[in-house]
C-alpha cells in the first residue's frame, strides 16, 4: 500500500510509541493520584509532554490544555470564549472562513443558534483571504477571529502573522486550528500574536484521540468557560483523567518536531514538486488547486477534468488517498473548501488529495505517479459507471 493521506491521520512514528510503552504497563498511575509513586510518574510524564509541546510553540508549558483531539479543542476555544463570563459585556461576534474544518463551522453555527453572529469570509479561487475584508469586518463587538493556520483539503496556508497582528491591534482574540500545520510549519504564538491554537496527536506521528489547545495566559490573560465539568482537571478548564500514553506521545511527537522540521519539510517539498510535475507532464488537463497560493509542502489537492475521483481511487486499490477531507466524505457531499473556491461541481468531482509525509519515499512516489497516470487514462477511455 502506497499511503499518500498523511492530512486524515499519520501513522506513528516508532520512536513516539516507545516513549509510550512504558505508561501502560508500567507507569501506569492515574497522573491524578498524587499520592503514590505510579501517579507521580504519570504526572511528571504529562508535565514533560506539556513542556516539549509548549517548546514547539514557544509557550509556557502552563498555556497547555489536554484535549482529546482537536475537535474537542476547536469547541473549547470557540464556546468557551463564546460562554465565558469576562467577555460577556464586549459582545457576540464572531470571525471565521468558509474553509475551515467542521470542527470550527459546527460549533460556530451552534453558536449562532444562542443567538451570537458569525461572519464567514470568503476566499478565492486559490483558497486565500483577503486581508482587507478581515480588517473590514473586525468591530468593536467582535469577541474572537478563528482562522486555520493550514487547510486540510488544499494546505493553503493562512498569513498568521499578519493576522494576529490585526486582531491584536484592535484588541480582539485570535484563535487558529493549526491540526494540519504543527510540526509541518514554524508556528511561535508570540511572533503570530497567537491566542488559541488547537492540535492533534494523529496528525503529528502521535495516537488518535489525543490533542489540545494553547491558550495564552498573559498579555492578555485568555478566559474560558469549561465544556466539560467534573474533577477538575487541566486546573478546571479540561475535567475528565489524562490520556497519559497518549500525552507523552504527543511530547514526544512534539520533540521530534522540534528536532527534524526544517529537514522534513524540506524533503516532502521534494516528494510533492516530483508527484506534481509527474502528474503535469504526463496527465493532460489536470490542475493543483489552491496551487497559486502559498501551501503546505506535503499536500497536493489536483482536479482531473473529465474523472470522477471516487471512480479513479477504485482504480488505485494500492493507493491511499482522498477525494475531500475525509470528515466530510462520510456526508458525501461536495468538499465546501473547493466551494467556497469557486470550483464547479464537475471539476470538484475529479479532485483527489494527495498527501505525503514521514515515511513517503521517492520510490513510493514514482510508482504511485505510474499508477495514477494509468488509471486517469482509463478512466478518461472508458468512465466507469456512477455507483451512487
Ligand atoms: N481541524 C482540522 C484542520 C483537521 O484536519 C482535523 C482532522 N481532520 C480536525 C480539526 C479534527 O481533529 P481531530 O480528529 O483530532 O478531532
Amino acid at each position: 500500500m502506497i499511503y499518500l493521506d498523511y492530512n486524515a491521520t499519520t501513522p506513528m512514528d516508532p520512536r513516539v510509541l516507545e516513549a509510550m510503552q512504558p505508561y501502560f504497563l508500567k507507569s501506569y498511575g492515574n497522573a491524578a493520584s498524587r499520592h503514590h509513586q505510579l501517579g507521580q510518574e504519570a504526572k511528571a510524564a504529562v508535565e514533560k509532554a506539556r513542556e516539549q509541546v509548549a517548546q514547539l510553540l514557544n509557550a509556557d508549558p502552563r498555556e497547555i490544555i489536554w484535549t482529546s483531539g482537536a475537535t474537542e479543542a476547536n469547541n473549547l476555544a470557540l464556546q468557551g470564549v463564546a460562554h465565558a463570563e469576562a467577555y460577556r459585556r464586549k459582545g457576540r461576534h464572531l470571525i471565521t472562513v468558509r474553509t475551515e474544518h467542521p470542527a470550527v463551522l459546527d460549533p460556530c453555527r451552534f453558536l449562532e443558534t444562542e443567538g451570537f453572529e458569525v461572519t464567514y469570509l470568503p476566499v478565492d479561487r486559490e483558497g486565500r483571504l483577503d486581508l482587507d475584508q478581515l480588517a473590514e469586518s473586525l468591530r468593536p463587538d467582535t469577541l474572537l477571529v478563528s482562522i486555520m493556520a493550514a487547510n486540510n483539503e488544499i494546505g493553503v496556508l493562512h498569513p498568521v502573522k499578519v493576522i494576529g497582528a490585526l486582531c491584536r491591534n484592535q484588541g480582539i482574540l485570535f484563535h487558529s486550528d493549526a491540526t494540519q500545520a504543527l510540526g509541518k510549519e514554524p508556528l511561535d504564538v508570540q511572533t503570530n500574536a497567537l491566542d488559541l491554537v488547537s492540535f492533534s496527536g494523529h496528525k503529528m506521528y502521535a495516537p488518535k484521540g489525543v490533542g489540545g489547545l494553547y491558550v495564552r495566559r498573559r498579555n492578555p490573560r485568555v478566559r474560558l468557560q469549561p465544556q466539560l465539568h467534573g474533577g477538575g482537571h487541566e486546573r478546571g478548564w479540561r475535567s475528565g483523567t489524562l490520556n497519559v500514553p497518549g500525552i507523552v506521545g504527543l511530547g514526544m511527537a512534539a520533540e521530534l518536531f522540534s528536532k527534524e522540521r526544517e529537514n522534513e519539510q524540506s524533503r516532502s517539498t521534494g516528494l510533492c514538486d516530483r508527484l506534481e510535475a509527474g502528474l503535469h507532464q504526463q496527465v493532460s488537463d489536470c490542475q493543483v488547486n489552491g496551487g497559486r497560493a502559498p501551501r503546505l509542502t506535503n499536500t497536493s489537492n489536483m482536479s482531473f477534468a473529465g474523472c470522477d475521483a471516487e471512480a479513479l481511487l477504485r482504480r488505485l486499490p494500492k493507493l491511499a488517498a482522498s477525494t475531500a477531507s475525509a470528515c466530510t466524505t462520510a456526508a458525501l457531499q461536495p468538499s465546501h473548501v473547493l466551494g467556497a473556491m469557486g470550483i464547479d461541481d464537475q471539476e470538484i468531482q475529479g479532485s483527489v488529495r494527495f498527501s505525503l509525509g514521514r515515511f513517503s519515499t521517492e520510490a513510493e512516489i514514482d510508482q504511485a505517479l505510474n499508477q495514477i497516470v494509468k488509471a486517469v487514462h482509463l478512466e478518461r477511455e472508458s468512465p466507469s459507471a456512477p455507483q451512487c
